[in-house]
């Protein structure tokens, strides 16, 4: 394995562990120890992951209260030809993390930004969540407040792909108990918590059953936690038969979601609605 070189002008985002240290890549390492420096959401912190890779670089801070400052000073940077990296706390920058204002100037500022791919705890419990994959939303942090966090999820109800959240585990509580409430409890929920980590749980059952457990055990409200609601399920008896013949007359000659598209124009309903059934009506 070669090592990686690192291009003079660009700005490297690098994912970092969510916990286990031993899924940082070897790429990763080449990059932090190369670049000019490192931008990075909690210099202290970075320390620490740095040091156990016998990394020795210099650090900067890069937060939500400085980002829009300090994307004026890296882009003159890598514009001098100096090369940086943006890391975050753990995972990967930009999901649910500081770096997109950088990333979006640098960007329009015609400069080379460049992906070092790694963890992403959204990503890393989708994977072993065993819910459908072939379309999900990932929908970020749930609002904290009860009122708001059940319009968020009354809004999200006929949201037929799956849901990701990232949650703290002690709101677990409240937050299926609003899903009980706004969804109904026969809803499956998949709890993936401390991922990579010594107490990782996967464990997955309806919101009603997932409550109970979640109460007799409070060991189950420590650590991160990432939250995996099933889609909406779309029984086929909710959509009017010429609704479904119509489909089935588009989906013979158009892709699925184009014929949705026509279909769901024509009779005034929901076009996430019809995709699961554009999908089976394309296998018969
Ligand atoms: N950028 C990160 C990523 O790529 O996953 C996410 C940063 S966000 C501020 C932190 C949230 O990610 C936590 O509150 C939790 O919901 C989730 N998370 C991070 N590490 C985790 C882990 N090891 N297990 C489960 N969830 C985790």
């Amino acid at each position: 394995m070669t090592e990686t070189q690192v291009n003079s002008g660009t700005l490297y985002i690098v994912a970092t562990p969510i916990g286990n240290l031993g899924d940082i890549s070897q790429r990763a390492i080449d990059i932090l120890s190369q670049v000019d420096i490192i931008a990075c959401e909690d210099t202290r912190h970075t320390q620490r992951l740095l040091s156990a890779f016998a990394i020795k670089n210099k650090t900067m801070s890069l937060h939500d209260h400085n980002e829009r400052q300090r994307q004026d000073q890296i882009a003159a940077m890598l514009q001098e030809g100096k090369s940086i990296a943006l890391v975050s706390d753990a995972g990967t920058p930009l999901i649910s993390d500081p770096g997109f204002h950088l990333v979006r100037h640098c960007r329009q500022l015609g400069l080379s930004v460049s992906p070092i791919p790694g963890a992403c705890a959204a990503i890393a419990a989708l994977s072993a969540a065993g819910l459908p994959t072939d379309r999900f939303t990932f929908e970020g942090f749930l609002p904290s407040k009860s009122g708001a966090r059940q319009a968020k999820l009354t809004e999200l109800n006929e949201e037929t792909r799956t849901m990701v959240f990232y949650d703290a585990p002690r709101r677990a509580i409240d937050t299926i108990g609003d899903i009980v409430k706004t969804l109904g409890g026969e809803r499956y929920v998949v709890i993936a918590r401390e991922l990579t980590k010594t107490f990782e749980t996967i464990h997955s059952d309806t919101a009603e059953n997932l409550l109970a457990w979640l109460a007799k055990d409070p060991n189950q409200l420590k650590g991160e936690m990432v939250l995996i609601l099933e889609g909406h399920k779309v029984v086929k008896d909710e959509i009017p038969s010429q609704v479904i013949e119509t489909l089935k007359l588009l989906v013979d000659e158009l892709p699925p979601k184009k014929a949705c598209a026509i279909a769901a124009n024509i009779y005034g309903v929901k076009k996430n609605a019809l995709y699961e059934i554009a999908l089976e009506l394309k296998k018969v």
